[in-house]
């Protein structure tokens, strides 16, 4: 399977974007990405995780029994390409949060839920409280153990995701300490207040509502308690993938700027050659492959260093793809500032990553307290 997908693996450039709006020559990802996304920029991004597992595209990742044809450093390729495009469209490929089921889920689950994985369903996670976002030490949605399984009762969210998953996978405060669930998004008892977002805003967004939910005893990824390790382990991957994505947004804006400050001439010169322009082009560029070095040293790197690795990665690369949009935005004028440029989507949308998976001021100051507690 390894061997299988290297064979079909080839540089991408979306057929339906101009070569340098998205042009990331470095970038070699799985088979057919660009005829499931690049001809297609406006479908819903479940309709075309669909049309990516028809291809075998969701399974990619998965370890079991799929045998795992793409590493870790191979999906940060896909998840940059597909940044790249619309960093809506992050989990086409891939089992996303379904990593989660693969590595910790019992036997009888993952049976049941890696071929549903592979078919194109979509899972979801559901960390973050009303009362505590950033803070896993003030989670409180309770799982209470009752003949057979679990019961859990509180809010989650805001989070995405909620009418698009097929499946959550929960993070609960149990008498073992945090704990982790799989939650069929039917289950009796779960309901959702979907709300508006200004960015990402390609999943449904909101708060998910657990009203004395019954999952069986089967649905408990890891063993209770193992919860902090779970979190700490999956979101090291995300973060470095959510990286990536955000340096895919940055280098696609960068590059149509390239393109629109060579045509443009400012008092008979083209704006590229503006010294104050080249050196902020000079600057966001090594912003953006200095943070993509950063998000692939998390991903190849052993799993126990991964999680500051990738707070690192996912700090700089939201980052300088902001800075990289932003003076995009600023090279174009005004037309920087029209949806038909599709420059304030990408704004909005690695801006929202800033936020989302853990807010870059939060990994700065955990990041800090490493430092400062380490030897001198
Ligand atoms: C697009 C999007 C999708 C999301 N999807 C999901 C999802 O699928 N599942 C899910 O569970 N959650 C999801 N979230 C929620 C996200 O994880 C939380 O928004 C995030 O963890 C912050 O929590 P909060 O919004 O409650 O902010 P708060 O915890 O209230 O924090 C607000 C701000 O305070 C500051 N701050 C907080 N703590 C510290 C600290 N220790 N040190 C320094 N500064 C600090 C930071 O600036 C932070 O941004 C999503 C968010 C977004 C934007």
């Amino acid at each position: 399977m390894r061997g299988e997908s290297r064979t079909f693996a080839r540089p991408f450039v979306p057929s339906a974007l101009p070569a340098d709006v998205v042009e990331a020559p470095h970038v070699v990802v799985i088979g057919d990405i660009h005829e499931v996304v690049g001809a297609r920029l406006d479908a819903d991004p479940l309709a075309l995780r669909r049309d990516a597992a028809r291809r075998g595209l969701t399974a990619v990742d998965l370890r079991y029994p799929y045998a795992g044809s793409l590493s870790d450093v191979e999906m940060g390729f896909v998840y940059e390409a597909v940044g790249a495009i619309d960093a809506d469209l992050r989990e086409v490929f891939g089992a996303g949060h379904g990593r989660l089921i693969d590595r910790y889920a019992s036997d009888g689950t993952r049976s049941r839920w890696l071929p549903r994985i592979a078919d194109g369903a979509l899972i979801g996670v559901a960390v973050t409280e009303p009362a505590g976002g950033s803070d896993l030490d003030a989670l409180r949605l309770r799982a209470r153990h009752v003949e057979g399984g679990w019961l859990l009762d509180g809010v989650k969210g805001p989070m995405a995701r909620l009418t698009e998953a097929a499946a959550f996978v929960v993070f609960a405060v149990t008498d073992a300490g945090l704990s982790v669930f799989l939650v069929e998004a039917d289950a009796a008892g779960v309901t959702r207040q979907v709300t508006a977002i200004a960015g990402l805003g390609g999943w449904s967004f909101g708060e998910l509502i657990f009203d004395g939910v019954f999952v069986e005893d089967a649905a408990l990824l890891g063993r209770p308690g193992e919860g902090r390790a779970i979190f700490s382990a999956h979101f090291a991957d995300w973060r470095a993938f959510m990286a990536l994505v955000a340096v895919g947004a940055g280098e696609a804006a960068l590059a149509q700027a390239r393109r629109w400050a060579r045509e443009r001439d400012i008092a008979k010169k083209p704006l590229a050659q503006l010294p104050a322009v080249v050196e902020r082009f000079g600057d966001r560029k090594l912003a953006l492959d200095l943070a993509r070095l950063a998000a692939q040293a998390a991903l190849a790197a052993p799993v126990t260093e991964r999680p500051d690795l990738a707070a690192q990665a996912k700090v700089a690369a939201t980052e300088a793809g902001h800075a990289a949009i932003e003076l995009a935005i600023s090279v174009f004028g005004a037309r920087g500032l029209m949806p038909s440029v599709g420059l304030d989507k990408r704004e909005r949308d690695v801006r929202a990553l800033q936020i989302a998976d853990g807010p870059n001021d939060v990994l700065r100051a955990h990041l800090g307290r490493a430092y400062l507690r380490g030897a001198s």
